[in-house]
């Protein structure tokens, strides 16, 4: 597919889109927040919104503004400091947003989340509800990570992956990531020889290693961590773009089709939300080592998985959560919601339904995962 037509095609069907801003888009050279680049973005998203798409901002740049605020010279390395900076920032932050969308007849309206909303499923549906009803409303929905509560334990990381995550749960068709790069590049961005690469139809390992893990002083993300991100995206059905975020016009003019930044295409038809939840949102507690035979037909037939075709059992987990499945060569292949406890699950492995029928006086579920609640990762 060339690079034109496949942009035509991604952009023009495009009815729920996420837009991610780095900090750097958004600092000045003086490192105060950039109020005309924050009126700009209003501007265009306010456009998106007008043409009857569903936006969602995801926007950094809350410890940036707040070490700007209180004085830091340098990035603080401990939580205490980096949390007092984001809760400074972030105020300032929305308020521009605000600010800006107001005289558009829009409001900003903040969602500050953690890991723990995506996990837990009742969190992870009121954040959707939340989004889904903010767009009946003049409201474009703006999310940070609640850094003023994230440790360690439950950090998402960075904006990037937070943005694949909020596409996923949405699910949107589309990811607009704006940074400071004009896209992936062939080589180091700084090497002038080195050229932007326009299309990507599959992220893999070689690509992976296109790309540094370096950070840049204010923001956290390098393109290591967008690459990532836009695997969990496209994995499941998203497109993604990253472009800089400081041209003009730049959602304008990549909705309009032009070759800016890279398109990474979707790997495959976009998934339902609540297979991507299972898939790439809930960490599995446990695995179920399955023979080959049980690989294929879940692998190529889309079956169930029974109890007959499980060799092993591990972890630690409960009835409706999730398990990885590893086939006969270690590999992880497939994720889903298990019909039985660790217990249960170990003690049916290998049986036969009417052997499970006899021990149990019947079978309480044929499956030890529904097809329904199964997704092939790999
Ligand atoms: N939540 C951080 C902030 O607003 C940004 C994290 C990131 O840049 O990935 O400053």
């Amino acid at each position: 597919m060339s690079s034109a037509s496949s942009r035509r095609s991604v952009f023009d069907s495009v009815r729920t889109l996420v837009v991610k801003v780095g900090t750097n888009v958004l600092s000045r050279s003086d490192d105060q927040l950039d109020p005309a680049r924050i009126s700009s973005l209003a501007e265009q998203l306010h456009r998106l919104v007008q043409t009857g798409r569903k936006v969602v901002l995801v926007s950094s740049g809350a410890i940036g503004a707040g070490m700007t605020l209180l004085g830091l010279k340098k990035r603080p390395t401990d939580l205490s400091h980096l949390q007092a900076a984001a809760a400074t920032g972030q105020a300032h932050l929305i308020h521009l947003y605000d600010v800006h969308l107001r005289p558009h007849g829009y409001h900003a309206a903040q969602l500050l989340l953690t890991a723990n909303d995506f996990k837990t499923r009742a969190r992870y549906l009121n954040v959707r509800n939340t989004l889904l009803t903010l767009a009946e409303y003049p409201a474009i929905p703006i999310i940070n990570e609640n850094d003023t509560v994230s440790t360690e334990e439950i950090k998402l990381g960075d904006n990037d992956r937070l943005a694949a995550m909020v596409a996923n749960l949405l699910p949107a068709d589309l990811l607009i990531v704006l940074s400071v790069v004009d896209g992936l590049m062939t080589g180091d961005p700084s090497d002038p020889a080195s050229h932007r690469v326009p299309l990507v139809e599959r992220v893999d390992a070689s690509l992976l290693s296109l790309a540094t893990a370096s950070k840049s002083s204010r923001g956290t993300g390098g393109m290591r961590s967008k690459l990532e991100a836009v695997r969990t995206a496209t994995a499941v059905g998203t497109n993604v773009v990253i472009a800089d975020g400081r041209q003009d016009r730049i959602l304008d003019r990549l909705m309009e089709g032009e070759d800016l930044g890279t398109l990474f295409l979707a790997e495959q038809e976009a998934l339902p939300a609540w297979k991507r939840w299972i898939a790439y949102t809930m960490p599995p507690k446990g695995r179920l080592i399955v023979d080959a035979g049980a690989s294929r037909a879940v692998r190529e037939h889309g079956r169930s998985l029974l109890a007959i075709g499980v060799t092993a059992v591990e972890g630690v987990f409960d009835k409706g959560e999730v398990v990885a499945l590893i086939g006969p060569d270690g590999q992880e292949f497939a994720r889903g919601l298990s019909n039985y406890d660790v217990t249960t699950a170990r003690s049916i492995a290998g049986q036969r339904s009417e052997e499970i029928g006899r021990v149990f006086g019947g079978i309480p579920y044929e499956e030890v995962i529904h097809r329904d609640n199964l997704v092939v990762t790999n």
